[in-house]
This record gives structure tokens, C-alpha cells and sequence, in this order.
């Protein structure tokens, strides 16, 4: 029965959307008929996801179960193992135990749990339940679900997901084919119809944010609404996408990170298609001379709109220098050396043979800029992020404004601070909704 269900799960994975109700799993089995101890059902209820799920085991049978210990592992990709134990107290026939989310943060949906339970008698009979898996699900919504290799679309609104789904898929292409980096696990997109609706599914997400990017689950939750789904979305999705599978390519278990403009170069880059645009701003920044000194970018962004947007586009004319002068091979191991830990000058040094600066000084000899003053003494600006290990811990979030919130005062992306650390449990996405969409409509 077990494995009939596990393979229902994978054939349909999203048809827990569709049941509604909590006790998803209700395999009632009969453990070793012999046994005294008798297993009448297992389940994980999950009807107060996100703030809570309740594993519950309920068992009969002539033995006096003195000791009870649930195991429980969600499928994630992290530098420590984040499987837990908990000794569950007994009170009659009926095991419980409650995941308070609200307190840990709650995995995304889309995240499988794995259990099991350990049970022992007041004879010294111990007994191991089979393991059971739960995907955890946003059943607010009859999601659908489309499909291509290593990606699921899943949306619910409109008829959105063929075309999003398309430009998910165009933009790792762009990613493996012009920079060798490829996506390493099957990715889950969930496309909700407005940004509220989204910000919803997971605690402790800023009211502001317009999409998620869980790289440690390979999940992305975005609201994307169907009116902008042709436009600010076919943008957007890949751009997500890459910061998701450059976080994956770069993971860091020792507190290295990536810089703010060689995290938003590659996104802008694997969006594929935005050569009008691009080439207004570095127009704009020839014309005026107004770039940013690159080092300025290792860091977020400033939080004005134009300037934000030059930002944006002085990293993809960056990245795309590295790319077309030196190939794929240097940049791939960039990302790995920065990985290892070498902050953003050592790191270049040792690939490029040159520091930020020394970059900057390349790239506007090639754009025809004169070289600008650089301080002998540069000073060390270190984006580093702090290696904190929080097991199953309050996640860490810094997610980016939500394109409906166009009116609004634009948000910097500051994703690339926080790409690589350990066991926060999720990695946010940038979502450049506001500057996006402001370059579709005013171009
Ligand atoms: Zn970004």
C-alpha cells in the first residue's frame, strides 16, 4: 500500500492540492502479524499548513508501548543533516506530535517529509514503522501542473504556465549552454496569481516580496499576475531560475558568497532577449560616464529606480566581458573558488590574474571609457555572509518587490548577500519586479 502510494505521489505529484484536507496519508497497515503492537494508521495532518503539521500514529494491540521516538527528515539540500528525533510522550492509543512551524519557520510547498516511528514495549520489543513521505502543499488553490526535464510549473490562475514554463526552460538553456552551469536537481516553480497570495504560503516572508527562491528545497514561489505573464514574466521566471541554479552551483558550506554583480549579471543574463534595453542603460552610462565603480557593486544596490537599473546592466556588461573575452570555464570556476570560501578580489586574482578593480579597468578600456581614479589602497568590502548554522531554523529571508507593487518605491535586489550559507533554509530571490516593469512599459 505504501509504495502504491509513493508512486501515485510521483505520477501526481500536486494531487494533494486537490484532496483539500489535512491526512493525506492514511495507510493503516498491520506490522508483523505477530507483533504485539499493531499499527491501525500513520499520517502526517497537515490542514494548519504553514503554521503547523501533526504527525499522529495510532496503534492497538495487547503491549504497553513505553517509549516512542519519531524521525523526521524534509528533502533538502544543506551542510548538516537536518533529520530530527523527538521522544513523543504516550497517552493512550494515540501517538502525536506537532511541528510548530510558526515558531521554525515552515519548509516551502513543495517540500517532501520523510517519517518514521520507533516503538518499544514494556517487553523490550522495539518495532520501526515504514517510512512514509508527505509533500507539503498549498491547498488553497487547484493548482495545474506542466512539465519539461528537471522543471514543474505548477499556476492556477489564467492560462499562464505553457508560456511561463517555455521561458523557464529558454533560460537554462542560456545557463548551460553560454555558461556551462546546470540546474543539479529537479526545480518545483509555483506561480501564484498576485504577490498576496503568495506571501501567504510561508511565514516570516516580508509583506513587500514578490518571489521566493528556496534553494535549498529547489523551490521558487513568485506571484506573477496573467497580465504580465507575457511580459514582466518571461523575464522574471528565468532571471529567478538563475539565481536559484547559480546557488546551487556555488552552494558554500564555509561562508562564501557570491558578489552583487556577478549574482545579478548571470540572472540578467540567463533572461535572455534584453539586449534593447541593456544597451539603452549602458548607452545612457557611456553618454554620462555615470558607472558605478564595480566595487561599489560587490554590495547591494542602491535603492533608486535608474540607479538600480544601471546597477542591473553594468553587472550584465560586466559578466557578459568575462564571458565573451575569457569563456565559460573561468567564470564556472569563479563561482566555485568564491564557493570555497576566497573573498571577491582573491578570487578573481586567481582566475583572472586581476582584482575588482583591475575587472573594472578591463572592461571600460573595452567599452572606450576613460580609466577612472581607483584608490591605491582599495578598501575591502566583503560581502561574505556569516556562516550561521541554524538547523531548522528561522529562515533568512531578503526577497524583492512584487511587480504589482510598481507604484511603489523600487527595492534594491539584495539576493546574491545571502546565496551559499548553510542551513538557513532558504535563499531568497531577487525579484526586480518594479524595475522590470517599469523598462517593459516605458520601452
Ligand atoms: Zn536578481
Amino acid at each position: 500500500m505504501q509504495h502504491k502510494g509513493m508512486k501515485n505521489r510521483q505520477s501526481f505529484p500536486l494531487i494533494g492540492f486537490f484532496v483539500g484536507i489535512g491526512l493525506l496519508i492514511a495507510m493503516p497497515y498491520s506490522l508483523l502479524a505477530q507483533s504485539p503492537i499493531t499499527v491501525q494508521s500513520d499520517v502526517l495532518d497537515d490542514a494548519d499548513y504553514p503554521n503547523s503539521v501533526t504527525f499522529r500514529l495510532d496503534v492497538d494491540g495487547t503491549a504497553v508501548i513505553t517509549q516512542a521516538m519519531l524521525h523526521y527528515d524534509v528533502s533538502k539540500v544543506s551542510c548538516l543533516d537536518a533529520a530530527a528525533d523527538v521522544p513523543v510522550e504516550i497517552e493512550g492509543g494515540t501517538l502525536e506530535w506537532t511541528w510548530e512551524m510558526v515558531r521554525s519557520g515552515n519548509p516551502p510547498p513543495g517540500t517532501a517529509v520523510t517519517w518514521n516511528w520507533t516503538l518499544t514495549d514494556a517487553d523490550g520489543n522495539t518495532l520501526t514503522t515504514p517510512p512514509q513521505t508527505h509533500t507539503f502543499t498549498d491547498t488553497r488553490y487547484n493548482w495545474r501542473t506542466v512539465e519539461a526535464d528537471n522543471l514543474k510549473l505548477h499556476w492556477y490562475e489564467g492560462n499562464v504556465g505553457p508560456n511561463l514554463l517555455n521561458a523557464a526552460v529558454d533560460g537554462l538553456e542560456r545557463l548551460e549552454s553560454e555558461m556551462g552551469i546546470e540546474l543539479q536537481d529537479e526545480v518545483n516553480l509555483f506561480i501564484y496569481g498576485d504577490t498576496a497570495d503568495m506571501r501567504d504560503a510561508v511565514l516570516y516572508i516580508q509583506d513587500w516580496a514578490g518571489g521566493v527562491a528556496f534553494s535549498d528545497y529547489n523551490v521558487i514561489l513568485m506571484g506573477i499576475p496573467p497580465s504580465l505573464a507575457n511580459t514582466w514574466g518571461q523575464d522574471v521566471v528565468p532571471h529567478e531560475l538563475a539565481h536559484l541554479v547559480v546557488a546551487q552551483y556555488g552552494r558554500s558550506c564555509v561562508g562564501g558568497s557570491r558578489p552583487n554583480w556577478l549574482e545579478e549579471g548571470l540572472a540578467v543574463y540567463a533572461e535572455g532577449d534584453t539586449s534593447p534595453d541593456i544597451q539603452a542603460d549602458i548607452e545612457r552610462g557611456l553618454a554620462n560616464n555615470s558607472f558605478e565603480p564595480l566595487r561599489s557593486l560587490n554590495g547591494a544596490f542602491s535603492a533608486h529606480g535608474a540607479e538600480a537599473g544601471i546597477a542591473y546592466s553594468q553587472s550584465y556588461s560586466t559578466v557578459a566581458y568575462l564571458l565573451e573575452t575569457y569563456g565559460r570555464e573561468p567564470l564556472q570556476q569563479l563561482v566555485l573558488t568564491l564557493a570555497a570560501g576566497k573573498n571577491t578580489d582573491a578570487a578573481l586574482e586567481e582566475v583572472y590574474g586581476f582584482n575588482v578593480d583591475g575587472l573594472e579597468l578591463e572592461w571600460r578600456a573595452h567599452l572606450g571609457l576613460p580609466a577612472r581614479d581607483i584608490p591605491p589602497t582599495p578598501t575591502a568590502i566583503n560581502p561574505a555572509a556569516i556562516a550561521t548554522i541554524v538547523p531548522e531554523g528561522l529562515p533568512t529571508n531578503l526577497p524583492t518587490p512584487p511587480a504589482a507593487a510598481a507604484t511603489a518605491v523600487p527595492v534594491a535586489d539584495t539576493s546574491s548577500n545571502n546565496p551559499g550559507i548553510c542551513n538557513l533554509g532558504l535563499v531568497p530571490l531577487l525579484l526586480t519586479g518594479l524595475f522590470f516593469a517599469r523598462r517593459r512599459h516605458h520601452n
